[in-house]
């Protein structure tokens, strides 16, 4: 009946709160209440939730105003620890066991790092715990935060190898226009060939969390081309995740269909180092015909122009073509000096291996 054995649910702000910014628990129950259905089931399911600092507003008066770091920072310290504790009491109903994983945007960066964390909540899969993870508020920089969750729930997706992600928020899904005007409605299915979807999206943003359907639709997309179905559905609706996964046409949402083509797990964690990028190698047309041609082609020092920016073996780099349009991203087999020096010269290791190259 499920054709999904491992998908990321991805609950938002303003599903887990009332308007009054309080923790809605009626609803947070059900979900856990079908998230425990589904893994007994067999599903596994790693939750991406949000609502650290929504909770940790409503349960303090601060007495002077704070700056917007000293805010977050504050408050996800204090609303993080009350999430997880729900959490854990819901799920003990069920005679589940969850977990938390707190990480940071640096901690994507670094292959190392990467794999460590995905080696963390495997073993928790393995063991039946279901993880529960949100971004460390309390140390996130502004500068190195992830956009939104809705990001980090893509990261995770791809880092896992999910089957889906579900993206719950409270609207039903992609509107074809402004949701409040009459004659629009939610845009069932999306696929890679459908041209900029930005004219439809209202670019405002929910009024807890910090991300908008603009960069849902966008994570949405990325996750999908990678081979992971997406869906954005309404987290308020009753019963949503049952019916979604047993692939109730019916359910509003918006369902972004994945590529059929299998895309590797490096090639994944490439694909989303982009914020990364140490350095730029810029190619020749000739360059750039190989490589967007079917074959698998590797990106070779003889096409190599120019090359921007210090980096080390194995950072990632970003690629351009000779007017300047990136082609994707890769993680490089030399350092910035050892390149230059062979820049243009044939017959040596490339310069990105093709397993090591997420083209656009
Ligand atoms: N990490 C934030 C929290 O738990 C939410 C970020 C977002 O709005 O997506 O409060």
């Amino acid at each position: 009946m499920f054709k999904f054995k491992r998908i990321a649910v991805k609950i938002g702000s303003n599903v887990l709160t009332r308007k009054d910014g309080t923790l809605d628990l009626t609803r947070m129950s059900a979900l856990v209440d079908q998230i425990a259905d589904l893994h007994k089931m067999g599903i596994e399911i790693v939750l991406v939730s949000s609502g650290a600092v929504a909770s940790g507003k409503s349960e303090l008066k601060v007495s002077k105003k704070l700056d917007a770091v000293s805010a977050r920072q504050l408050y996800s310290a204090v609303g993080q620890a009350k999430l997880i504790n729900r959490y854990y009491e819901l799920f003990r109903e069920h005679g589940l066991v969850c977990g938390q994983v707190l990480t940071t945007k640096e901690n994507f960066g670094s292959r190392t790092h990467y794999l460590n964390q995905k080696h963390c909540m495997e073993v928790m899969l393995e063991n039946k715990v279901i993880p529960i993870v949100n971004e460390n508020d309390t140390i996130s920089v502004t500068e190195l935060m992830f956009t939104d969750n809705d990001e980090l729930s893509g990261l995770i997706a791809a880092m896992m190898d999910m089957d889906a992600l579900i993206i719950l928020s409270n609207i039903d899904g992609i509107f074809n226009g402004d949701p409040s005007s009459p004659g629009t409605s939610v845009i069932a299915e999306i696929n890679d060939t459908q041209e900029d979807l930005s004219e439809f999206i209202q670019p405002g943003k929910s009024s807890f969390g910090r991300g908008g359907m603009l960069t849902k639709c966008s994570i949405a997309r990325k996750v999908a081309e990678e081979g992971i179905a997406v869906v954005i559905a309404n987290g308020k609706r009753e019963n949503v995740l049952c019916e979604l996964l047993k692939n109730d046409s019916k359910t509003v949402c918006t369902r972004f269909i994945p590529s059929p083509k299998p895309v590797s797990s490096v090639k994944k964690w490439i694909a989303h180092s982009e914020g990364f990028a140490k350095g730029e190698v810029h190619i020749n047309k000739g360059a750039e015909t190989a490589l967007l041609s079917p074959k698998a082609t590797s990106v070779l020092l003889v096409g190599v122009t120019r090359i921007i920016g210090e980096f080390e073996k194995d950072d990632i780099v970003k690629l351009f073509n000779e007017e300047g349009k990136q082609l994707g991203v890769g993680c490089t087999a030399y350092n910035n000096k050892e390149a230059v020096k062979l820049m243009g010269v044939k017959d040596v290791k490339p310069l990105i291996h093709y397993d090591y190259l997420y083209l656009d």
